[in-house]
């Protein structure tokens, strides 16, 4: 028998509202100004705000993750038909911006650890075509930026992270934003911070900042003058407002998440074929996600289960599969890649529902139809 509580729907995320009179109050002022967008003063103040709470010395606002990294892509001037050393054990945006970008990506192995890049791997990837390595800090997971740091350097290539997931994580007590060339963020509303749909280019050159300006603005330099072929990517200033809000919430937000963390660990660490992603040493997660593995000696498969969740009103989701490089759009170009561990996870993964406002009987709910 379900009573009634057990039909209500849970789902993967549910985005952080801030409290409203909150927002309201700080969005009062645009109805004086009449300047809702175009690079105006809470553009300018979040822009200020991020870059002291990501610990990095630049950084670039723009209307949503995916066009951060097609424009930050973009702003590096890389010759056309260069190769890209990336993960196709993401959200499709990452490979998509590549592409879009006239590049040619050539995917790269994961670790069945944690899902990120497996560096050990890059080096055979390699070619005198090889211009960057974009890796993704996949669910906040930290990659291993060393080793990855001393392959760029010895062939000198660009690193340019898709941290869409990774807002607040730290590494070796330092801003996830201070490891690699340019460091990509989401503040899609579903993300663990958000400003409505939004994003950032973090990085350290002064010059990449007035040249991502001026992408962000179809390319115009001045009244009469177009110097690049830019896009429209500008955050409105509604959205800035909204993540000013936010950002006051963001570490309560982690914390609680931290919380619901450890309660799933400790519920689901002894369930026979569920594995679960070890925490990693020297990080400050943001506990962005929780990713489990429904590994072959579980009762059910991966698909199997998803579906009985679905039936009891839990929406799981499988995050990410199919993995990108075989992904319809593609049309079977990448087929033949030698990815097996991003194979194997994307057949076995599941995100469980993750958000601070998730309760503790919800948590309850969702395991014990795991355990059973
Ligand atoms: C969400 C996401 C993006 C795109 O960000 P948007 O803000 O939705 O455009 C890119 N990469 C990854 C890994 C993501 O999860």
């Amino acid at each position: 028998m379900q009573n009634k509580h057990d039909e209500t729907p849970i789902f993967v995320t549910r985005s952080f509202m801030p409290p409203y009179d909150e927002y309201i109050e700080a969005i009062k002022p645009l109805w004086e100004s009449c300047r809702i967008t175009n690079l105006g003063k809470y553009h300018k103040e979040l822009e200020s705000e991020l870059k002291k709470y990501l610990e990095t010395d630049e950084l670039s606002l723009l209307v949503n993750g995916h066009m951060a990294l097609e424009l930050f892509i973009q702003a590096m001037n890389f010759p056309e038909g260069s190769e890209v050393i990336t993960t196709p054990y993401t959200f499709i945006s990452t490979t998509h911006a590549i592409i879009r970008n006239h590049l040619t990506p050539v995917f790269c192995d994961v670790r069945l650890d944690d899902g990120t890049m497996d560096a050990e791997k890059i080096e055979c990837l390699i070619t005198e075509k090889t211009v960057a390595i974009i890796p993704v800090h996949v669910y906040g997971y930290v990659c291993q930026v060393n080793k990855i740091s001393q392959i760029a350097a010895k062939y000198h290539l660009k690193v340019i992270y898709d941290a869409a997931h990774a807002f607040g994580v730290k590494y070796c007590g330092k801003g996830i934003a201070t490891y690699g060339d340019g460091v990509i963020f989401s503040f899609h509303a579903t993300k663990i911070y958000h400003t409505i749909e939004g994003g950032a280019a973090a990085f350290h050159d002064h010059e990449l900042y007035k040249k991502l300006y001026n992408l962000k603005n179809f390319g115009i330099q001045g009244e009469e003058i177009v110097t690049d072929i830019g896009a429209n990517a500008k955050m409105n200033e509604f959205s800035a407002i909204m993540g000013l809000c936010n950002l006051k919430y963001i570490e309560k937000e982690i914390y609680r998440r931290k919380q619901i963390d450890a309660e799933y660990r400790e519920k689901l660490n002894r369930v026979k074929g569920i594995r679960l992603f070890k925490e990693q040493s020297e990080v400050q997660s943001n506990y962005a996600y929780f990713p489990i593995i429904v590994e072959e000696d579980y009762k059910d498969t991966r698909d199997e289960l998803y579906t009985r969740m679905k039936s009891q009103n839990i929406h799981v989701r499988k995050y990410f599969y199919p993995i990108t490089c075989e992904q319809i759009c593609y049309n079977g170009k990448y087929k033949n890649v030698d990815v097996e561990n991003a194979k194997y996870l994307s057949r076995h993964i599941l995100t469980l529902p993750m958000y601070g406002e998730l309760q503790e009987r919800d948590i309850e709910r969702i395991c014990e139809i795991l355990k059973n």
